[in-house]
Order: structure tokens, then C-alpha cells, then sequence
């Protein structure tokens, strides 16, 4: 690792595009990921305001000797700083965001930086939406390059198959487009190891005809969970590949940011994305409903009303994340759940979620990159909220608790998107995709400039 001067980074970096250094009056909000818990301390932080801007720095980094890291939004923050940012320069795309969709071939074209608000705002007037997931404020780019758990993943699989083309720039400062048949194992690699590849400035995505979905959720206190998880276990079970919803035990404290029916309740709320039509959803939903949940708001909706069903916080907030992916879950399981998270637990996790994979999220894209595919489940998410550093080792210490409680029956895989620490990437690719990323690596950035957050072949040649 090469520590440089803040005198010989900004004499390298100045004038090249927007820069902020250590001691710049911008430097502190430029730092700032969206997971506030993320105290990281680059060498610099770019802001390119065109794709030429993105070049011209890549240069200027390699020149000086520093490395670059693609950061959006930084909603997955954590796993970047794990290894301190010296000598790193964060780059962040928020210049390049824009959407354009063209409603005939059912595609949009998203820049580097553009969030799934975005692109369902544009798409959703055509009768069209896309792959995102439960946020709408996450980068789309992000995502996709990560494999992405869509809100519609068990019909239409695994988001980053929706990608078609990408426009990225790699550690040489080349600007090259990669598709199907053009640059395709750079194509291949980006479409789950994104970033170990290159800075990508912008892409082409596959759309798909959802002008609204039968879609909401329901709300119980946490006293009925009981009864709410082993429903909801059973009933994910059977379920057609035409739903994809979750559940999450969640715990708030009274908080005046929060809307009155969270603040200060300990609750069981499951919700999700039925595409059905209104009276076949009704009936699928009918043993959730039989619950007698204190709110429920399942109806059909405008696409882009789907991007808030899952209520997640629209600011940037502290928050500490751990996941692992989960079989089957039988009694057994479902009673280990409960025995760390019912009612009368404290466990100290703000959300403990289990996502409902399986369908066409387990089924491998015949064109597919890296990560076509997800195997398991369920998804198991624990996120606390850590305001401070004693927050966050307790909310550490409790996910670890949940996750440890579910250890048998965790699978040795794990999704990128939603591994928020430094992981070893053979919990992501098996052996040959491992392999194979490395040759695409060794020939796009043999000297190792790029800084992912989940590094593939990241040891220096
Ligand atoms: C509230 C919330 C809800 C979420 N919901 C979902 C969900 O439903 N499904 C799901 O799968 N995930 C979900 N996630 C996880 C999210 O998809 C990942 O954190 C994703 O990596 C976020 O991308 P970002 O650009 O916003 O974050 P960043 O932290 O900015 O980027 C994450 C990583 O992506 C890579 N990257 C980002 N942009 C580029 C680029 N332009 N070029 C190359 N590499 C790049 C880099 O390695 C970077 O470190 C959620 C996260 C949050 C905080």
C-alpha cells in the first residue's frame, strides 16, 4: 500500500474533477456514506461530473500511485473501509445520474449513480418497471452489479440478468462498453464482481411490463409472532413463484422521526409483491389475513408504489448488518427463530428479516455473469442501529447472536448485496467462477487499482 501526502495526493488529483481532501472544508460531507456507522477516511474523494472526468482520474490516480473505489450512494459502505482507505481514492458517481427509457424495446439507459426511484419514476408512466428491491433510494448500479434481491426476484430471478450492456471505465482509464458480444467476459465478470472490474459510468437494462402489483403489508405486535412466523414459514413453503415477500420482527424505540404506528413498538410485519390478479391474491393471502394483523394494506398499487411497500428508511442512518442465507425452515428452525427474537426477547437487533428466495432467484441465467443465481431459501438480514460505537459493538454482538442461533441451518453462500462486511469470496463464487473472475481481472486491472467492496483476486500479481 502506497501512503501518499495530502501535498503530493492534491497536486496529482487538483483540477482533474471535483476533489475533496483530507483538510478541505468539503472533505467530512464528501467522506460520508449513507450508512452513517461508516467512519471512512480516503486519501480523497472524487466527484467526476462526466464520464471523460472518470477517465482523466483514473489516470491521474494510477499516475500517483493511489487506487480508486466506485461509491454510489454507500449504502454498502462497511465492506469497503474494512481495510482503511489510505491510499485510495473514493469515487463518487453522483454527477452521472440520469435515466432515459425507451418504452418500445422495454429498456432504460441508467448512469453510474442513478437510484431505483429514479428509474421507476421514469419508467412507471410507460406501464413499466424494473428489478429493483426495497429501497428507493439504493444506486441501481450498485445493485445490479451485485446480483441484486429484487421485490419481484422469485418471478423474475436475480436482477443483474436484466442487465444488457454496461459502459465502464477499467484501471487503465479506457472507456469500454461490454455486452453479450462485445468485451464478454468483462461483461460476464462485472455482472457480479462488479467493481473489482472497473468504474462503470453507465448501463442498459431489461425492463418489465408491471404497471402495478397486488402488493402491501401486514402488521401484527410482536406478541403474535408465534403464530405470524410459523405461518408465514409454512405458507412461503407452497407459495407460487408469483410472490416474493418477507418477514421481519422489528423493535423501535419511541422516535419522533419515525411514523406514529413504529415509534416505539416491537412488532412482527410481513409484506411483498403478489402478481396475480386481485381475487388470486386475496386467496393466497387468506392465512396471513386469518392472523387478524392490526394493519394490513395488501392492494393493488402503482408500480411505483411498490419501491415504499417495504418502508425502509428514506435518509442515511447508523445502522450495523449481518446476513447469512438459510435452507429450508421447518418447526425446528422456525423455533430457534422465535427462541432469539418472540416475544419477552431483547436481542438488541433493530430488524432481524427473513427474505423469501427461491423460484426464479435459484435458477442459473443461461446468459448470464458471475452470479446468475442464488441457491437457499431464505435470506436471513439483521441490521441495528449503532448512533455510536458502544451502539454499534452491542448491535455487532446481537446480529451475531441471531445469526449464530440459525447456524444449522445456514449454507456456506452468501449474497453480495447483502453482505455488509469484508467476506471471503468463496461464500459468493464457487471454485471456477473464482478462477475464471481472476483471468478477467488479471487482464483488466493486472496492477490491482480498483478497490470493491467484495474483492475477487484482490492480492497484488
Ligand atoms: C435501505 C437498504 C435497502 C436495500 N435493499 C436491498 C434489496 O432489496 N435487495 C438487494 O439486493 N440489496 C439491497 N440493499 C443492499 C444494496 O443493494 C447494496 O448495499 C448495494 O451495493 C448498494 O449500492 P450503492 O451504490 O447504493 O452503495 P455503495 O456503497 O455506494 O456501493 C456498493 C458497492 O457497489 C460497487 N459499486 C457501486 N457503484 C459502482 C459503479 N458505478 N461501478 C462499479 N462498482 C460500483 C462498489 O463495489 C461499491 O463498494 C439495500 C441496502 C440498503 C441500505
Amino acid at each position: 500500500m502506497t501512503t501518499l501526502d495530502p501535498a503530493t495526493t492534491a497536486s496529482a488529483l487538483r483540477g482533474v474533477c471535483e476533489i475533496h481532501l483530507p483538510g478541505d472544508p468539503g472533505y467530512d460531507a464528501a467522506r460520508r456514506p449513507w450508512n452513517l456507522s461508516v467512519d471512512q477516511r480516503p486519501a480523497a474523494v472524487a466527484v467526476p461530473a462526466t464520464t471523460q472526468e472518470v477517465q482523466d482520474l483514473v489516470v491521474a490516480a494510477a499516475a500517483a500511485g493511489l487506487r480508486v473505489a466506485p461509491q454510489n450512494a454507500g449504502h454498502g459502505a462497511a465492506a469497503l473501509a474494512a481495510d482503511g482507505l489510505d491510499d485510495v481514492v473514493v469515487v463518487r458517481l453522483s454527477g452521472l445520474s440520469d435515466v432515459s427509457v425507451d418504452p418500445d424495446a422495454r429498456t432504460a439507459r441508467i448512469a453510474g449513480a442513478t437510484t431505483w426511484g429514479q428509474v421507476v419514476a421514469e419508467s412507471s408512466p410507460h406501464g413499466l418497471t424494473a428489478l429493483h428491491g426495497s429501497s428507493p433510494s439504493v444506486a441501481a448500479i450498485g445493485y445490479l452489479l451485485g446480483g441484486g434481491i429484487s421485490c419481484y426476484g422469485r418471478t423474475h430471478g436475480l436482477a443483474a440478468n436484466s442487465l444488457r450492456g454496461i459502459d465502464v471505465v477499467t484501471a487503465d482509464g479506457a472507456l469500454r462498453h461490454a455486452d453479450a458480444t462485445e468485451h464478454a467476459d468483462l461483461f460476464w465478470a462485472l455482472r457480479g464482481a462488479g467493481a473489482n472490474l472497473g468504474i462503470v459510468v453507465a448501463a442498459e437494462i431489461d425492463l418489465i411490463a408491471q404497471p402495478d402489483a397486488h402488493a402491501g403489508m401486514m402488521m401484527w405486535d410482536r406478541e403474535h409472532a408465534p403464530a405470524v412466523v410459523a405461518t408465514w414459514a409454512s405458507w412461503t413453503r407452497d407459495l407460487p413463484e408469483s410472490v416474493t415477500s418477507s418477514l421481519r420482527i422489528m423493535a423501535f424505540p419511541p422516535a419522533p422521526e419515525l411514523p406514529p404506528f413504529l415509534s416505539g413498538r416491537d412488532l412482527v410485519v410481513v409484506d411483498g409483491v403478489t402478481l396475480e390478479d386481485d381475487d388470486e391474491a386475496t386467496g393466497l393471502l387468506e392465512p396471513l389475513r386469518a392472523l387478524e394483523p392490526e394493519l394490513d394494506t395488501f392492494a393493488r398499487i402503482p408500480a411505483l408504489g411498490v419501491l415504499d411497500v417495504h418502508m425502509d428508511p428514506p435518509e442515511p442512518v447508523p445502522g450495523i448488518g449481518d446476513h447469512a442465507m438459510l435452507g429450508p425452515l421447518e418447526d425446528d428452525a422456525v423455533a430457534a427463530f422465535l427462541g432469539v427474537l418472540g416475544p419477552g426477547t431483547r436481542s438488541g437487533v433493530t430488524i432481524a428479516e427473513l427474505r423469501h428466495l427461491g423460484g426464479a432467484l435459484a435458477r442459473p441465467h443461461a446468459a448470464g455473469g458471475a452470479l446468475s443465481a442464488v441457491p437457499g431459501d431464505y435470506a436471513l438480514l439483521c441490521l441495528a442501529m449503532a448512533p455510536d460505537a458502544e451502539a454499534a459493538a452491542a448491535g455487532r454482538a446481537a446480529a451475531a447472536d441471531v445469526i449464530r442461533a440459525m447456524a444449522p441451518w445456514t449454507l456456506p453462500t452468501r449474497i453480495p448485496t447483502f453482505t455488509e462486511a469484508r467476506s471471503d469470496p468463496a461464500t459468493m463464487f464457487d471454485v471456477a467462477t473464482r478462477e475464471r473472475l481472476t483471468g478477467v481481472r488479471d487482464t483488466f486491472d493486472p496492477q490491482r487499482r480498483l478497490v470493491a467492496n467484495h474483492p475477487v483476486a484482490a492480492e497484488r500479481p
